[in-house]
């Protein structure tokens, strides 16, 4: 039987490039995203790579939505090897300026959904013998940059959050990591190099050379391909002793 990896947020920018190395490599694949038309891409990748796909478009504002999307992935596949909590969102603003309700849906996204999706999984991983958890968090989880209180805090959090799980999930071949990237150029980075020019009273090409790649030693955006490498490795069955860690692929920002 091919795995069966769930990721969210992969109907758009790093999910999406993770499920199509994970499809090539013959996993079926748990699409999910609000993107209006993630049931067709969840098909194409699907019929490319010769694997069974679904698509759920679950609000991971939703603590039973999140829960509801374990199961169905557990229903339509029979199975849940590796989950991949990926989906996330965000807002740049000085803290004076930062809307409440942009702080609390950072969290519940970016952070909480990823404690209601683990949870829910744990039990059919147990019972299966095996887990692979990996958490997408970012450089900033290990760094801060002004203007991004939300976001920070919720990267943080998560590999905090992915310590705890490797230490439960150690007797019960259950893995979790935390992938760390620096910038890759997503509709999520897109969107901040508008914000940020905003905030920082710059041009978008001022953002990108002065603000975004600043801290990175390696003056590029990751690539998805290197994310999707990083992750496939934390998959594999081989991988049991790799539990724990948060892997910084950020071009040497957080070497500084
Ligand atoms: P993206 O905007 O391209 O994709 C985000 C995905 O999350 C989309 O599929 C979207 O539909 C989904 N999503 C957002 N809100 C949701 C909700 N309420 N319910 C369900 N799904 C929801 O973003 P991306 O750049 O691919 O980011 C993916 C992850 O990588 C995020 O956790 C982000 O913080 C992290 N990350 C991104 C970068 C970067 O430079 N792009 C760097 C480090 C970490």
């Amino acid at each position: 039987m091919n795995k069966v990896v769930l990721i969210t947020g992969s109907t758009s920018g790093i999910g999406l490039g993770i499920a199509e190395a994970f499809a090539k490599a013959g996993y079926n694949i748990m699409f999910h995203g609000l993107e209006a038309d993630g049931d067709t891409i969840a098909k194409s990748v699907g019929d490319k790579y010769n694997v069974k796909v679904s698509f759920s478009n679950a609000n991971l504002l939703v603590a039973d939505e999140v829960e509801e999307l374990i199961e169905q992935t557990i229903k339509v596949f029979g199975g849940l090897h590796v989950l991949i909590n990926n989906a996330g969102i965000q807002y740049v603003a000085p803290i004076e300026d930062f809307p409440n309700n942009k702080y609390e849906n950072i969290i519940a996204i970016n952070m909480n959904a990823a404690f209601y999706a683990s949870k829910k999984a744990w039990s059919f991983m147990k019972y299966q013998k095996f887990g692979r958890i990996i958490n997408v968090s970012s450089v900033h989880g290990l760094r801060a940059s002004e203007f991004k209180t939300a976001y920070v805090t919720a990267k943080h959090g998560v590999i905090g959050m992915t310590k705890v799980l490797a230490l439960e999930g150690a007797p019960h071949n259950i893995t979790c990591n935390a992938i760390c990237p620096g910038y890759v150029k997503t509709p999520l980075v897109e969107g901040q190099i508008k914000d940020q020019a905003k905030a920082h009273h710059m041009s978008e090409e001022e953002v990108v050379e002065k603000v975004m790649l600043k801290k990175q030693a390696v003056k590029q955006f990751v690539s998805l391909e290197t994310i999707a490498d990083m992750a496939l490795l934390l998959a594999k069955d081989t991988s049991s002793t790799i539990t724990g860690t948060s892997f910084a692929l950020d071009g040497g920002w957080s070497a500084q």
